[in-house]
């Protein structure tokens, strides 16, 4: 089976990591596509363009030559923009802080989309993001919409970041992640929803496992 599976969900819902292994096991591809608006975000900051001009954003994503590969089986995805590899690059506070407002841009997320959907011919696929399920891949065989309350949110996001920062203020990323959700949900084009055909599984209780056995069964269920 070649299957398409949308995953959108907000920041911190634990969606990534559960597509990830999803895709590991049913051997599928899984394109992370925050990604590829963070490589936008990287070259923005890294060009030092003021993101107040949205046209020049947008002419940016348009012309940088990136090149992505899906994550499969053990091979991590990489992201190489112009020949540089700044897979690395992809989760620094300047990006977390920037991503949110680069991504509301309709240019921006236009050249995005074209790309995505060129990705996902043949399927095989798990997409996961903000608009898959509603924009990308709105005919795709299986959505879901996964979340979590603020709190939990953060509190992955501070014990992912706490490691690397041992300064780090759990308010502040509370702060953040609020700061990131309100732009995502309020923006104009291609705001974060959830699919009315998704389903949607709130995280804040269930362990990675769960998640992914609950997504797996479901699958299963309905292909069977
Ligand atoms: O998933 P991740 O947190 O890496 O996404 C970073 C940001 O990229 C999101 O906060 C959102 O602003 C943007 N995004 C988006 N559409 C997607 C994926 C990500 O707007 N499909």
């Amino acid at each position: 089976m070649s299957l398409t599976i949308a995953i959108d969900g907000p920041a911190g819902s634990g969606k990534s990591t559960a597509a990830r292994r999803l895709a590991r096991r049913l051997n599928y591809r899984y394109l992370d596509t925050g990604a590829m608006y963070r490589a936008v975000t990287y070259e923005v900051i890294r060009s030092d363009i003021d993101l107040n001009y949205e046209e020049e954003v947008a002419h940016l994503a348009e012309k940088m030559e990136m090149n992505f590969t899906p994550a499969e089986g053990d091979k991590k995805s990489r992201i190489i923009v112009e020949g540089r590899d700044i897979t690395d690059k992809l989760r620094i506070p300047e990006v977390n802080d920037k991503v949110s407002r680069v991504a509301r841009i309709k240019g921006v997320r236009e050249v995005m989309v074209k790309k995505q959907r060129a990705m996902s011919a043949n399927g095989g696929l798990i997409m996961d993001g903000r608009d898959i399920g509603s924009q990308v891949l709105p005919n795709a065989d299986f959505k879901f919409y996964i979340t979590a309350t603020l709190e939990e949110r953060a509190r992955r996001r501070y014990k992912e970041i706490i490691k690397k920062k041992p300064d780090t203020d759990f308010e502040e990323i509370k702060k953040s992640v609020a700061r990131r959700d309100k732009i995502d949900t309020e923006r104009c084009y291609s705001p974060l929803i959830k699919p009315e055909d998704a389903v949607e599984i709130d995280t804040t209780d269930l362990s990675i496992n769960e998640v992914v056995d609950k997504l797996y069964n479901i699958i299963k269920e309905g292909t069977s």
